[in-house]
């Protein structure tokens, strides 16, 4: 599947359509440069599991979890991850084979842990087609 957003706002819908169509288990790898649109993707996403509380990067934990929605999320930003044992030290394997729906931004630097079939979730910018243009991909492997 394919969207394009020419907003952060419809960007945000589209997590948020996601986020309402979410189930228990899953995982989302969020791929994607600096500043293309994964945490605003990621508020959407909380939204739509009914979570109020507000939505950040954890900068500086590894890990972010937001339990007053309709499902645990666990909101991933590995981008400043030194070495994948730290992973380890946050027993990863609770969340990403709980019960919860786990969003990683940065995945690919964890390539090695990651579970057999994430749901990827790849934004990319088109500066032609205008500076808030995004193309979202949705591929279920
Ligand atoms: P990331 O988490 O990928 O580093 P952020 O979500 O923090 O990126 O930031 C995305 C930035 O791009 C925000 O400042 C947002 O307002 C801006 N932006 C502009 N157009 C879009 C769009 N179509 N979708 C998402 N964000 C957009
Ligand atoms: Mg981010």
């Amino acid at each position: 599947m394919m969207i394009e957003t020419n907003s952060p706002e419809e960007t945000y819908a589209f997590g948020k359509k996601l986020g309402m169509e979410a189930q228990a288990g899953q995982v989302y790898c969020l791929n994607g440069d600096l500043g293309v649109g994964k945490t605003v993707f990621t508020q959407g996403f909380a939204a739509g599991l009914g979570i109020q509380e507000p939505v950040n990067s954890p900068t500086f934990t590894i890990v972010q979890e937001y339990d007053d929605g309709r499902l645990p999320l666990y909101h991933f930003d590995v981008y400043r991850l030194g070495d994948v044992d730290e992973m380890d030290e946050i027993g990863y394997e609770d969340y990403f084979y709980g019960e919860g729906i786990c969003l990683i931004e940065w995945s690919e630097r964890i390539r090695e842990i990651l579970p057999e079939h994430p749901i990827q979730i790849t934004i990319e910018k088109d500066l032609e087609k205008g500076f808030d243009y995004r193309k979202i991909s949705v591929n279920e492997q």
